[in-house]
């Protein structure tokens, strides 16, 4: 029997606003704990919030762009609940009325074009955080760090249009992308500043939608979003097709033993007795304002696939992959700049940059600038050095931050093209190789490939091969008979 999965995810993305959601506390990730703190933040009587406004337009740039409606007027409410991390008992996030509803997330999947709905987009600040572990008596007592008590976030809720864990993988990878475009969010899951539950459920194709839904908590990549629920998924047929019924639950992805575990048996919305939060107006967002970051949103991530495409007539495997990360995509751009071959350049990041540098994060290196290896690619093209010494030339490059003509200069590495001195090369590879040489002349004209390895040899790989193989070819007809001679 055939089972279908039902799946929306739920994100939560951390904004890269200098201060925090509500109180002027300073927004970063790492500092001492308990340094970043206010009477706001941590909730002491009398004290009172002030929206962020930047943060507010990183909620608003972000939902132009997933192609939401940006409400006129917003609330804030509380949603209660108690945690020792929580000192007010209370989040302020937003219910009812969010900031945009309605949006859409396209991205490809196995060559389709896949499209899930946006249900909302709304803001919120964060929790602190309980330090369970790292100190000498963890085993007795728990640490409060309030760092990220008040921290913004904007949280990005998916309609259940996803079907399969690989689906949902698909959109948190393009979601994550158009983040980092916008550069609202560092996308770092492992560090908590992209975190991401999932809600899963499933039926009979083409059924109803279930009326449970299991949360998945604790997925802080994309991995372990995968790994989560594709057990889940299978846990809930086995339950079904045992005759069973599933329950509305939260369930914990435990790696160590590859599976979900319950955390608790899911909370109703009404159980936070959520209510518009009496020390904030209503956001009334200046339609002008929003006109004027949308305005402003730079080029999104399928556009400039296109772009790449078009522009520098890539291949869209190659456009694609350099466009995941927009650092990655910048750097192309600066070194194409140079003047160098688009698809060289795009070959060298492909291979020879992405062995070095960190693909996750794209950081650019901090010693290889991209006028750098635009020049190196450059030399390769005009032939001052060879394809062998430009990898050896970007090691040094890598090294010690030199630019590529330096380098070459510097080591005497040029590309030979003295042809008397290849001609004397050539010669001396004949006779060192008459049993080759021979074979060649009986007709085993592939050995044109040994003798060329022979010569760019004894050059020690610095040699124009492609003057090397006029030469040799030059050299090599001359010992065979033409079919005139016969
Ligand atoms: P809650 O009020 O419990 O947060 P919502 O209806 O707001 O629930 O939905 C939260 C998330 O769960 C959304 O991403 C939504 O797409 C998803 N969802 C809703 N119903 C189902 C279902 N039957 N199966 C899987 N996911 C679902
Ligand atoms: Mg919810
Ligand atoms: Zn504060």
């Amino acid at each position: 029997m055939v089972w279908e999965a039902v799946i929306g995810l739920e994100v939560h993305a951390q904004l890269l606003t200098a201060t925090k959601m509500f109180c002027r506390c300073r927004n970063r990730f790492g500092d001492p704990p308990n340094t970043n703190v206010c009477p706001v933040c941590l909730g002491l009587p009398g004290s009172l919030p002030v929206p962020n406004e930047a943060a507010l337009a990183m909620a608003v740039r972000t939902a132009l762009a997933l192609r939401c409606t940006v409400h006129a007027v917003c609330e804030f409410s509380r949603k209660n609940y108690f945690y020792p991390d929580l000192p007010k008992n209370y989040q302020i996030s937003q219910y009812d009325r969010p900031l945009a509803t309605d949006g859409v997330l396209e991205f490809r999947l196995d060559g389709e074009t896949r499209r899930v709905r946006i249900r909302r987009l709304h803001v919120e600040e964060d929790a602190g955080k309980s330090l369970h572990e790292g100190f000498s008596d963890s085993d007795r007592y728990t640490y409060l760090d309030f760092n990220r008590c008040g921290a913004p976030l904007m949280e990005i809720v998916s309609e259940p249009d996803i079907r399969s864990p690989k689906e949902a993988a698909a959109y948190l990878r393009k979601l994550r992308q158009v983040l980092l475009y916008l550069g609202v969010c560092d996308g770092n899951m492992e560090q908590g500043s992209l975190r991401c539950d999932a809600n899963v459920s499933v039926r009979r194709p083409g059924a109803a939608l279930p009326d449970y839904k299991v949360e998945l908590k604790n997925l802080n990549s994309f991995k372990f979003l995968q790994k989560a629920l594709e057990y889940e998924i299978e846990r809930q047929v086995r339950v079904l097709e045992a005759g069973g019924t599933l329950i509305q639950e939260t369930r914990l992805w435990d790696e160590r033993h590859q599976r979900t575990e319950v955390m608790r048996t899911k909370e109703e919305a009404h159980d936070y007795r959520y209510f518009p939060d009496p020390d904030l107006l209503e956001a009334c967002l200046d339609p002008a304002w929003v006109e004027d970051l949308r305005r402003n949103l730079p080029e999104l991530p399928d556009a400039r696939l296109e772009r790449f495409m078009r522009q520098y007539q890539l291949p869209a495997y190659d456009a694609d992959l350099l466009t995941v990360n927009p650092r990655v995509a910048d750097y192309f751009e600066a070194a194409v700049q140079v003047g160098a071959p688009p698809k060289a350049v795009a070959n060298w990041i492909l291979s020879e940059l992405f062995r070095y540098m960190d693909f996750e994060t794209g950081l650019p290196p901090a010693t290889v600038p991209p006028t750098h290896l635009g020049q190196l690619v450059r030399m390769l093209q005009e032939r001052v050095i060879t394809g062998a010494v430009a990898k050896e030339v970007f090691a040094v490059m890598w090294e010690t931050g030199q630019d590529p003509a330096a380098i070459v200069q510097e080591r005497g590495w040029q590309a030979t093209q003295d042809e008397d001195q290849i001609r004397r090369w050539v010669e001396e590879v004949l006779q060192e190789n008459a049993d080759q040489v021979e074979q060649y002349r009986a007709g085993r004209t592939k050995l044109v490939g040994f003798f060329m390895g022979q010569v760019m040899r004894k050059a020690g790989g610095k040699a124009d091969p492609q003057r090397v193989q006029a030469l040799l070819q030059e050299r090599l007809q001359a010992l065979v008979p033409t079919p005139s001679d016969r």
